[in-house]
């Protein structure tokens, strides 16, 4: 039996045959099996480094005892904590396993084959799998070149060009993955207000907790004025609570009742939920992680421009950086020295490679390993 001679592949849907996996970044036992090395770093992900919040792990650890129980299905208490949080009203709330299942239920509600979606060249690989796995049709628009903005960022004009009686979704990440590019408020506000009505606007604010820059928006604000807007959130990365797998939408209550009409009964686990509400008290946590970001972009800005490689201004928990070369090679090179980064070929960005912020050790590592690779 293999994949290669089966039958099964004509029996598929015409949107899942055109379709790549998502391909996550290597774990760090299957380098150490493969490759016979021992403390190899994992940057390949963009998770926090600092690990979860002390609290989330508590609160965990406490009910792990309940684990023969369900949840509770609609996951009130942190749905309840997260409209609190957003000064919004509880029916705003879609919980997700990651956001990634968000953007999922997003298209599932939205799209069918005679739909179309618009998204950017190089934006984040989850929206062309949701998109496809649906069988609507995938309008990408090309990415800034650098002439009119930030060389990689969404070109919200290419974007709007693409909108058209059959389109429903347009995705756009604010910072986008892998570029770390971002929008500022006044482009947004305006693309979106540009927006036909029956187009829903998905701004996956993946990231959000860790953009500094002062005209970044904060669009679960804009969802009075804009209906047709959903915001995406995720516990994955400053939070760190990747593991547990816990994301949300914030939209208008009608179009999160659509969400909850397919989202799957328990989709969000009993030790994801108590453990995302404990992370929601912990600012000292969340506080650190995304100061000791802020650090280790400049430690790993400042080494990559002593090596003489550029980088994409990023607003996010990584970096992707230009090896001049194809990125595949400098990728296994670095996997020899034990460091594990994320090859971008996928993207169209055959020379890129993304790195996550680590920490200062896992910083310094990284910019020896890439030292002593280009040597
Ligand atoms: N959006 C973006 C832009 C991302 O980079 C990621 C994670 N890589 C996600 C959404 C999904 O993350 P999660 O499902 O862990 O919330």
């Amino acid at each position: 039996m293999s994949v290669a001679d089966d039958k099964f592949h004509e029996l598929a849907a015409p949107g899942v045959r055109r379709l790549q996996p998502y391909q996550p970044g290597k774990p760090v036992a299957e380098l150490e099996r493969e490759y016979g090395i021992r403390d190899a770093i994992k940057l390949a992900s963009n998770e926090n480094p600092f690990g979860p919040s002390p609290l989330a792990v508590a609160a965990a650890q406490a009910v792990l005892q309940d684990m023969a129980r369900y949840p509770e299905g609609s996951g009130h208490l942190l749905a309840q904590r997260l409209a609190e949080k957003h000064g919004l009203p509880r029916e705003c709330i879609t919980l997700g396993n990651g956001s990634n299942d968000v953007l999922d239920l997003i298209a599932r509600v939205f799209l069918t084959p005679g739909h179309s979606a618009v998204y950017s060249e190089y934006a984040f690989a989850v929206y062309p799998i949701a998109v496809q796995a649906v069988g609507a049709e995938a309008r990408v628009a090309p990415a800034h070149d650098g002439s009119r903005g930030p060389a990689y960022g969404h070109d919200l004009e290419a974007m709007l060009e693409r909108v058209d009686s059959a389109t429903r979704l347009v995705f756009i990440a604010n910072p986008n993955n892998p570029t770390g590019t971002w929008l500022v408020e006044a482009e947004l506000e305006d693309f979106i207000a540009s927006l036909p009505a029956h187009v829903m606007v998905v701004v996956d604010e993946a990231y959000f907790e860790y953009v500094a820059h002062a005209n970044y928006p904060d669009t679960s604000r804009w969802l009075e004025r804009f209906p047709n807007l959903i915001v995406t959130r995720t516990f994955s990365k400053a939070y760190g609570l990747a593991g547990l797998r816990v994301g949300y939408a914030l939209s208008h209550p009608g179009v999160a009742n659509l969400l909850n009409r397919v989202r799957h009964p328990f989709n969000v686990n009993l030790v994801a939920q108590a453990a995302a509400l404990a992370a929601l008290d912990d600012h000292d946590h969340l506080d650190m992680s995304i100061r000791r970001n802020h650090e280790g972009m400049f430690q790993l800005l400042t080494g990559l421009s002593r090596l003489g490689l550029d980088s994409i201004e990023s607003a996010g928990n990584f970096l992707t950086l230009d090896t001049g070369r194809p990125g595949l090679e400098v990728y296994n090179a670095l996997l020899q020295e034990g460091v594990i980064v994320r090859p971008l070929a996928n993207y169209g960005m055959p020379r890129h490679l993304r790195v996550t912020i680590g920490s200062t050790a896992e910083n310094t590592r990284f910019l020896e390993a890439q030292e002593k690779v280009l040597a």
